[in-house]
């Protein structure tokens, strides 16, 4: 992003036949690019990602998991760009500062697109994310991150929605099929897909921003004026996949284009060779909630029955 020369010109402008200069340079892709153009550019290569993959279709309704962030306020903002109805979902995961930062965040930006935003409160469904840190002896970005798929297949589902859409970019994937590609982990990479089906109690699952970075998204976001939560979560200081982040992106840096090519050829050349041979788990349906489970109560009821014992006792 760095490198735009003094006085390149937009290259998409010099192909419309106008001369304009460039606002920034996507070294990726060698493209000098101004301001207006740059906006379009990444709803188009949004929406071209959306068709290739076969992620929504014109009658799908579309919930928008919003975490406040940079990625998820603009993926929704580009999915009402193109047309469909998407409306957004937030979950109040009560860490404190940072989550009422991010609920006001996207409450205003609900606001400026006109569309609805439901909210629920892991105090009143569960228990706060600082709680859960205290009573389970896990690590909390692995139980946060349980709780939050938990919550938004079963509430997509209750108000009536089919395809769930989160905001996660080309860094993180390329962050995750790292660490999956280091430990040869066949059955998370054959599932490392950025549509999952609607099945088993699913709702369909889709990532239309997996081909957008980082900095793309920031700059998207910073353009066309979206304010966002600029600080990390503070539970995600130290996380690993921020170190793995960090490595990666030292070598974008000295290739660029290199985390984009990565991304593409598992998924051209790796993943159909992968995609069925996972251990295929047949999943019930939880005896408490009735969200698919592995077992026959879900990891969240569980959670609900030992903090209902912990009150007891
Ligand atoms: P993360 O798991 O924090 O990397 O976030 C990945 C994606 O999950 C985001 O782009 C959002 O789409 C979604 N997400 C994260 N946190 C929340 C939240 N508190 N409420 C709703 N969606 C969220
Ligand atoms: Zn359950």
């Amino acid at each position: 992003m760095n490198s735009l020369k003094k006085g390149s010109l937009c290259l998409i402008c010099k192909t419309k036949g106008t001369k304009k200069e460039a606002d920034i340079y996507l070294p990726a892709y060698r493209l000098p690019i101004c301001k207006e153009h740059y906006l379009d550019w990444v709803v188009r290569r949004v929406e071209e990602t959306i068709k290739e993959f076969r992620m929504i279709k014109r009658d799908d309704r579309i919930l928008v998991a919003v975490s406040g962030g940079k990625d998820s306020l603009a993926l929704w903002d580009i999915l009402v760009k193109l047309g469909y109805e998407a409306d957004g979902f937030y979950i109040n995961l009560g860490i404190g500062e940072y989550s009422e930062d991010s609920k006001e965040l996207a409450i205003k930006f609900s606001k400026e697109i006109n569309r609805t935003l439901h909210i629920i409160s892991l105090k009143d469904e569960l228990l706060p994310i600082p709680k859960l840190k205290e009573k389970f002896n896990k690590p909390t970005c692995s139980v946060c991150g349980t709780v939050k798929r938990y919550y938004m297949n079963k509430k997509a589902k209750e108000l009536g929605y089919n395809v769930l859409a989160t905001g996660h970019n080309l860094d993180d994937e390329v962050a995750v099929l790292f660490k999956n590609v280091l430990t040869w982990d066949i059955n998370y990479l054959s599932r490392q897909y950025p549509v999952l089906e609607e099945e088993d109690g699913f709702v369909r699952k889709v990532k239309p921003l997996c081909r957008m970075s980082e900095k793309e998204m920031a700059l998207y976001s910073f353009f066309r004026g979206i304010e966002y939560i600029e600080y990390e979560c503070p539970f995600a200081e130290g996380a690993s996949t921020i170190e793995t982040k960090k490595f990666i992106s030292a070598l974008e840096e000295k290739s660029p284009g290199m985390k984009l090519q990565f991304y593409n050829s598992f998924l051209k050349r790796v993943y159909p060779l992968m995609k069925d041979k996972d251990q295929k788990v047949i999943l019930k349906s939880c005896k408490i909630c009735g969200e698919p489970s592995v077992n026959d109560t879900c990891s969240v009821c569980n959670m609900k029955l030992k903090i209902e014992d912990y009150t007891k006792s």
